[in-house]
């Protein structure tokens, strides 16, 4: 059998996510021994640079997880000696053309698979698509493009970008990235799920009054303010990565663990969903809880003297930060009276696995080399995804809604709570 090699190309490299994101993943994996024996990793911007000064600023962002400080010094060099930098337009064949003579070279006439990191800003996508696609492809081998958000900014403007790929690529080259996807706890909420009895038969609207899928940053966004107000937090971060989480957290059992089941089932939930309406909004400028419904007929609700919103039981998945997942349990606290108390049944990652967790990227890199596409979003998923926002996106912009301010570090809009209250539900608190 002939043997293979994987070329990686950051197509942005000179840029912030491939300093701190993308290389360091690579690294990782390279670590790990995760990547291929052959690999080339190559880097193109405009920027001129040599293949030195690409390794010098790679290897100032480089990291090894405490458990694997030893030959970390030795693995870097080994890993940057891999690394190499193409000066190019995004918009030049002539330059792709370049590119890909001197891929052909590392590889060497072996099998040759290839793999694009897009990470430039959304204008030049389709240029550079287009380019590396007619210019660098693979002949021998797959070739699959990783492409970063944003993916469009309405359903209109997402489809145009979705029709002009098309153009270039077949939908399973496509890996549009959303790296809350990659997170562990992400990863471990269809494991919590589908192989726990405890919660399986429990996870319908008979036993589970409401979720909250709930967004705290441990910072404001002094900085990015600019970026917010031009892009907004709901297209940043509602419809992408919450309603990303609410599909996997809300989809029926899928057939199997293969990528189509997966994203089959993720779309039949966005599909099912109706479009988001004003009334069902709290405009705020800025983890999962769940709260099960109360036992029928709680013998305890009678004399334990607690307030009865309070003895439902409720899990939380703590995404980021803090890794956890705990369950709010009824408790008797200890002494001869009968009085209960909400106690944490408590996972705390932290305390439990010795190990770092490996970053997003790491492991959404290694499934495009791989050709894992569960957690990369196809593009049904994304028309679904945009479906239901658009509507509300295109009336704030018209009614030219004012956010409700709240000060950081509270819970949020005093408007959440008043919406809370119209279904019955408690808000926040965690
Ligand atoms: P960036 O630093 O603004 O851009 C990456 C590179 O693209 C730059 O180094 C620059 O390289 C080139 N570039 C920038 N503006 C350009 C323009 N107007 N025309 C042509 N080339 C231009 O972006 P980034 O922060 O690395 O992010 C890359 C992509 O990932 C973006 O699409 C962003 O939306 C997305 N993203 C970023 C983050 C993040 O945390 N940073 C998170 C999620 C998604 P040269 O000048 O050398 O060609």
């Amino acid at each position: 059998e002939q043997e293979s090699t994987v070329s990686i190309t950051v197509v942005g490299a000179s840029g912030d996510l491939a300093k701190k994101k993308i290389f360091p993943a690579l690294f990782a994996l390279y670590y790990e021994g995760c990547l291929p024996e052959h690999f080339t990793i190559y880097g193109y911007a405009r920027s001129k640079m040599t293949d030195g000064e690409l390794r010098n600023m790679v290897s100032k962002t480089l990291t090894c997880r405490i458990d694997k400080r030893e030959n970390c010094g030795e693995k870097m060099e080994e890993f940057l000696k891999r690394c190499f930098y193409h000066t190019g337009q995004y918009d030049s064949q002539e330059h792709f053309v370049e590119l890909d003579k001197k891929l052909k070279e590392h590889e060497g006439g072996r099998l040759s698979n290839r793999l694009f990191y897009l990470s430039i800003p959304p204008n030049i996508f389709v240029h550079a698509v287009k380019c590396a696609s007619s210019s660098a492809s693979s002949v021998s081998g797959w070739t699959r493009v990783i492409v970063e958000k944003p993916f469009g900014r309405d359903s209109k403007t997402s489809a145009a970008l979705t029709k002009s790929l098309k153009h270039y690529l077949e939908e399973d080259q496509i890996f549009r990235i959303d790296h809350y996807l990659g997170k562990e706890l992400v990863e471990n909420l269809s494991v919590l799920r589908f192989s726990n009895l405890i919660f399986e038969p429990l996870w319908s609207r008979q036993y589970i009054q409401n979720v909250q899928f709930i967004f705290s940053e441990d910072f404001g966004t002094e900085g990015r303010g600019g970026y917010f107000d031009h892009y907004g937090i709901i297209r940043d971060i509602m419809q992408n990565h919450l309603l990303q989480i609410l599909a996997l957290f809300a989809m029926e059992t899928p057939i199997s663990l293969d990528a189509e089941d997966i994203r089959n089932e993720k779309v039949k939930v966005l599909r099912s969903m109706r479009p988001i309406q004003l009334e069902d909004v709290v405009i705020g400028h800025a983890e999962i809880r769940v709260q099960f419904r109360h036992v029928p007929g709680n013998l305890y609700n009678r004399n334990s003297g607690t307030n009865v919103d309070r003895t439902t039981n409720e899990l939380v998945i703590r995404v980021q930060p803090d890794e956890g997942i705990y369950l709010k349990i009824n408790n008797k606290v200890p002494g001869l009276g009968m009085r209960l108390d909400q106690s944490h049944l408590n996972l705390l990652y932290s305390a439990r696995y010795s190990k770092e967790i490996p970053d997003a990227y790491e492991r959404l890199l290694l499934d495009a080399i791989e050709g894992e596409r569960r957690l990369f979003i196809r593009s049904d998923e994304l028309d679904a995804a945009w479906a239901l926002f658009t509507p509300l996106l295109k009336e704030i912009e018209e009614k030219k809604m004012i956010p409700e301010f709240y000060p950081y570090g509270s819970r949020g809009p005093v408007g959440a709570h008043y919406l809370a209250a119209k279904h019955n539900v408690q808000w926040g608190d965690l």
